[in-house]
């Protein structure tokens, strides 16, 4: 099934870049999808979900969780700091940071948990107005400012402007990363993967590759 074609995909892109293929991890974005669809990569023994809406994710996983052991979910939209303690409660990984606001709720939250998810910073990388994610010159004073709240940043993640070259932008988020000391890139979806892989992508979001169509009715 797809799943399988897109690891087999990423290996090979793996391969022409000279890494390894563990050094790339698959997350399948699950968002509207229906459950049928989930639990059939679920069968396949596939355990690290994205979702963009903590609601969403709410009102599917605990129930998928129960029947299948390890799952680890990412959230991959913007998060509402009204919304962060359950943000805390189901996700592993979070890949939205991206303002004061935001960092400040969750390390308030991970003071009082003991815990807190893996964090990426998302960043703005064509300056889009309309888009979440630091703006490049805000992102070193951003960083240095999550760090000394003491949360744990493990890289960038950004979703490039859908009319220019993906690989400029990934290439961008790379040197960002490196310059901060970060060795985690989330980057790459359904459409530009491999090129994402090429450009050192550590995390690639695959939805629609995988699942199929969305259904936005
Ligand atoms: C929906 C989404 C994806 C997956 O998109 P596809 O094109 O279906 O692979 C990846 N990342 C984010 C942030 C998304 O919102």
């Amino acid at each position: 099934m797809a799943l399988q074609e897109i690891r087999d995909r990423i290996s090979k892109a793996c391969d022409s870049s000279g890494r390894a293929a563990e050094s790339v991890q698959l997350i399948a974005v699950s968002k509207l999808q229906p459950d049928s669809r989930v639990e059939a990569v679920l069968e396949e023994g596939h355990r690290v979900f994205g979702e963009n809406r903590v609601q969403e994710a709410a009102g599917k996983w605990p129930a998928f969780r129960q029947r299948y052991d390890g799952v680890k979910l990412h959230l991959l939209g913007p998060l509402q700091s009204n919304k962060a303690r359950q943000a805390f409660e189901l996700f592993d990984v979070i890949h939205s940071v991206d303002r004061p606001k935001i960092a400040k709720a969750i390390a308030r939250l991970a003071d009082e948990m003991g815990h807190c998810p893996n964090l990426f910073v998302q960043v703005n990388t064509g300056e889009e107005p309309q888009k979440a994610g630091v703006m490049p010159d805000d992102l070193d004073g951003f960083v240095a400012e999550c760090r000394a709240l003491g949360l744990p940043v493990i890289g960038l993640m950004c979703i490039p402007p859908v009319d220019e070259e993906p690989s400029l932008h990934f290439a961008l988020l790379a040197k960002m990363a490196k310059r901060n000391g970060l060795e985690g890139l989330s980057m790459g979806m359904s459409g530009d993967f491999e090129k994402a892989v090429a450009q050192g992508a550590t995390h690639v979001r695959v939805g629609s590759a995988i699942f199929g169509a969305r259904d936005y009715s």
